[in-house]
């Protein structure tokens, strides 16, 4: 189409989730004629089926120990029973809610809305549910789908697009991945009740996260129950007899269940969206290709979030949709520290982190090592075990703090406190000459005064979650912050 042809839109965005209806939204408020596309529900992901469904689920699953845990506050609670249609209808009721602010939010913005899937038919023109629009530039903000796996008995699994809408509570749980997804409906199910086995490749859950976060939460599974199955090769099979499920895994151990659940990764959603048509390459696991300004192999299509499968969080994909408006129709991008961003996995008690690893400061020179870990407050009295785990990882010659992690509660609001420090490079001695907040856990963070260790090069071998000693899986030395 040449450009003296007036386009239907300045920009058309293809997937309502928080890459795209930030990106549209922010683009209309800047002046730009903005259209977009979502065929699913409004907010996409993070709003349906992942983030904030999520952690109501693992919310829901908190209470299950409070009342035994009230008891050495003095409370008697009766004991009581779990209603899992409950849970879902309520939590139904609220994405609805959030559905419907998501639109209105676009519609105030004087966004057009399609609630229909879009295709590329060539470089400026979609076919939106049979509608034919056109537009100056496009976005692909279409996200990711879970990854379904592929032994023979795959039928037998369900994904995490599934998991949060089963009619009941399974009573047996095998979830097959060690990652985000498998950890947090490990704490989903097990703090409801179930019997839970989390099958992993490696040693410990959630490879590429800090050794120590690791071996304290492969510490923390087994305490509440959920059955640790490392280094097992992957699963070899699943068949099926009635309702009852049995994985064989590739080591030989059958595992019996009502449910398993792969959580092993995620794929970009592009399979139909044409982009041959439009000169949009792909790399060979189907995520669209970018530059630094998020711009395709078409130099007026961008992509955001998931679909580039780079950092796949929420909030990196609201970033480059907001960066990608301003940069645009706006001021010029606002600029975010893509490099360090928080992160955090809604285990009870979940886990944080930003920044470096230990191993990886290492890699670049000598890294002292903080670490810290002790019984929490609130564990004196309730009798819940457990142990919270703090670590700073700092440059040796700079002194700058490279990398905080935390498992334990409240650890993902206190990371992202301490985030806004390490952005700034705050130092060893910047977080020294802070006061505390007494009594909590947080102010752990600046009295770290006893360095643990150096760190250079490579640590000794993983240690395995099965072979993590019982001893320290009991209670220590409380943090006082004295
Ligand atoms: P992850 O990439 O986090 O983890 C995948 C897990 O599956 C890994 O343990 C991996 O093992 C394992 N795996 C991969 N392939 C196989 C296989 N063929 N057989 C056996 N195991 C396998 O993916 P998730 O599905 O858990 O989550 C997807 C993404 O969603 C995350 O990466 C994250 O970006 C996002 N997310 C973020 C959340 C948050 O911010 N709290 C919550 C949920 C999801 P190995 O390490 O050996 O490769």
């Amino acid at each position: 189409m040449p450009d003296t042809v007036p386009y239907d839109f300045d920009l058309f965005v293809i997937g309502g989730g928080s890459g795209g209806v930030r990106c549209a939204r922010i683009a209309a408020g800047h002046g730009a004629r903005v259209g977009i596309a979502e065929a699913k529900a409004w907010g996409g992901t993070c709003v349906n089926v992942g983030c904030v469904p999520k952690k109501l689920m693992v919310m829901a699953a908190e209470y299950g120990t409070m009342p035994a845990e009230a008891r050495g506050f003095g409370w008697e609670f009766a004991p009581g029973r779990h209603d899992w249609q409950a849970l879902i209808a309520n939590k139904n009721t609220e994405i609805a809610r959030l559905n419907g602010i998501y639109s209105r939010l676009l519609e105030g913005a004087g966004v057009r809305l399609f609630e229909a899937s879009a295709t590329f038919l060539d470089a400026h023109r979609l076919d939106v549910g049979g509608r034919i629009v056109s537009a100056e530039r496009i976005v692909i903000a279409t996200g990711g789908r879970p990854r379904p796996p592929e032994f023979p008995g795959r039928e037998h699994c369900i994904v995490s697009d599934d998991a949060f809408f089963l009619p009941e509570r399974p009573q047996r749980v095998v979830l097959l991945g060690g990652g985000y997804i498998g950890i947090e409906f490990a704490a989903i199910f097990a703090g409801l009740g179930s019997e839970v086995h989390v099958v992993m490749r490696q040693p410990l859950p959630l490879r590429g996260f800090d050794d120590d976060l690791r071996e304290a939460l492969a510490e923390a599974m087994t305490q509440q129950g959920v059955r640790l199955h490392a280094r097992c090769g992957g699963v070899r099979r699943v068949t099926a007899d009635g309702a009852v499920k049995c994985v064989t895994l590739e080591d030989g151990t059958e595992i019996d269940a009502d449910l398993v659940f792969a959580a092993i990764g995620r794929t970009p959603n592009t399979e139909t969206l044409g982009l041959d048509r439009a000169g949009v390459e792909m790399n060979g696991f189907g995520a669209v290709c970018i530059d630094t300004e998020q711009r395709t192999s078409a130099p007026h299509i961008y992509a955001i979030g998931d679909v580039t499968d780079q950092l796949n969080l929420t909030p990196v994909a609201t970033a480059e949709g907001h960066a990608m408006a301003d940069r645009l129709y706006g001021p010029g991008p606002r600029q975010w520290a893509f490099d360090k961003v928080a992160t955090a996995v809604f285990f009870t008690p979940p886990l944080a982190t930003v920044g470096l690893t230990e191993t990886e400061a290492a890699m670049r020179g000598p890294a002292d090592i903080y670490v810290t870990r002790f019984t929490p407050m609130r564990n004196t009295l309730s009798g819940r075990s457990g142990r919270t785990l703090m670590k700073l990882v700092v440059d040796q010659q700079t002194q700058v703090v490279l990398g905080a992690h935390m498992l334990g509660e409240d650890a993902p609001e206190i990371i992202q406190g301490l985030s806004i420090a390490i952005n700034c490079g705050a130092t060893k001695a910047d977080f020294d000459r802070t006061l505390g907040i007494h009594p909590t856990a947080a102010e752990e963070f600046v009295t770290l005064r006893t360095r643990t260790r150096v760190a250079e090069g490579p640590r000794e071998p993983e240690r395995d979650a099965q072979s993590l000693p019982a001893a320290e899986m009991g209670a220590a030395e409380m943090g006082l912050g004295c």
